[in-house]
């Protein structure tokens, strides 16, 4: 076995396990087959001493038939009932297997706002705590019914990289219907080359995962790409293999050369930083002047309203924002001090003129440095 693979074995105490619908499911609904030993492959680690945490996708493909639905439902109801009547559908088809094990299942539906918040994100991690310290299984999906933002550019993929960084598991691994990771796209290109281990997610390697789309699920590698950029901010290695592989789990465990390894980042992000730059949604930029751009990226600075040239967009105080350099190049993420109607006062001016300014201060940086998180050349791909 390969050390770098051995060294993330050997510490494998929590997995976040993501499962796409492509996997999972056929043109008819959920594949019974391919769900039963999935869920016969989970037990297997949990009774390695593992904890796993479960993202399926599949509630979309395994309802829309009974709506009469072949191929991907197009408009965003249909998508959402479809996702009403097979979420429960999959969660059966996983109790079933999970009970001869005596092992339970427990659904946890989760929406972008919900990780977004700072409340509910430490409250999920609270109730993933409780759930795995009684040995019950997370299975987790989006919460596709209640949010259309979530179905329209939500994917699993992401999500299961927000997971995987809140509860800071050991190894992000996702089952998907290709091999692994390839530097074009298999399915039309015969000359593209199996990459085993990617040590870093540059913006060529980024290139290379196109635009590709599975015809059941809802990303494609660009989307597993930028979970596995997520987690690896968070120290954390992600695994892209063929779930349909008979035995592809075992195989992992057992350290066997299969699927594309990619490395996590050597420098983890704190707690609160990975869930400023992974999981908040920006709502407005700040364009800033070269001086400030050189104080927040090579000096650690907090930003001051002098150096913001631009804001862009509407957010409130304690949204998320861009920061970026004068032409818009996003080169961080922070949490702002101040409202945008706020900001566009006081930008350009000093500190000390704020109060004058509004007739209040709340603090002298626009954004603080602790709440600000710089992601370099890497943004877009870390923001989705
Ligand atoms: N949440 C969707 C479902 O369960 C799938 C999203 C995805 O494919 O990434 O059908």
């Amino acid at each position: 076995m390969n050390t770098v693979r051995a060294d993330i074995l050997q510490n494998l105490k929590r997995v976040v396990i993501k499962v796409g619908s492509g996997v999972i499911s056929t043109a008819e609904g959920l594949d019974g087959v391919m769900i039963a030993q999935l869920a016969e492959d989970i037990c297997d680690f949990c009774a390695r001493g593992i904890e796993v945490i479960l993202v399926s996708s599949g509630a979309v493909a395994a309802g829309r038939n009974s709506l009469g639905i072949a191929g991907r439902p197009k408009t965003i109801p249909q998508k959402q009932a479809a996702a009403a009547i097979g979420q429960p559908r999959i969660m059966r088809a996983y109790k079933e297997v999970f009970q001869r094990h005596n092992r339970v299942a427990a659904q946890v539906l989760l929406t972008r706002d919900d990780l977004s918040n700072r409340r509910r994100y430490l409250n999920a991690h609270n109730t993933f705590d409780a759930l795995l310290e009684y040995g019950v299984t997370p299975i987790v999906n989006e919460n596709d019914t209640v949010v259309v933002e979530e179905i329209r550019f939500g994917d699993n993929d992401n999500l299961s990289a927000q997971v995987a960084s809140l509860m800071e598991v050991d190894l992000l691994l996702i089952l998907s219907d290709v091999a692994g990771f390839y530097d074009g796209d298999p399915a039309c290109d015969k000359g593209a080359q199996f990459l085993p281990l990617i040590e870093k997610i540059t913006p060529e390697v980024m290139a290379m995962a196109g635009s590709s789309r599975g015809t059941l699920g809802t990303g494609g590698m660009q989307t597993k790409l930028q979970a596995a950029q997520k987690a690896s901010l968070a120290g954390i290695p992600t695994m892209i293999v063929d779930g349909r592989a008979p035995g592809i789990l075992r195989q992992v465990i057992e350290g066997d050369e299969v699927g594309s390894l990619f490395l996590a980042s050597a420098s983890k992000l704190s707690a609160r930083k990975r869930w400023i730059a992974l999981t908040m949604q920006p709502s407005g930029k700040l364009l800033l002047d070269d001086g400030a751009v050189r104080a927040v990226a090579d000096s650690g600075k907090s930003l001051l309203p002098t150096g913001i040239v631009v804001v862009e967009g509407d957010f409130e105080r304690g949204d998320a924002v861009h920061i970026c350099d004068r032409n818009g190049i996003p080169f961080a993420i922070g949490v702002a001090s101040y409202n945008s109607v706020e900001l566009r006062q006081i930008k350009g001016h000093r500190c000390a003129e704020i109060e004058q300014i509004l007739g209040y201060q709340y603090r002298d940086e626009a954004v603080y440095r602790d709440n600000l998180v710089l992601i370099g050349d890497t943004v877009e791909e870390v923001e989705a």
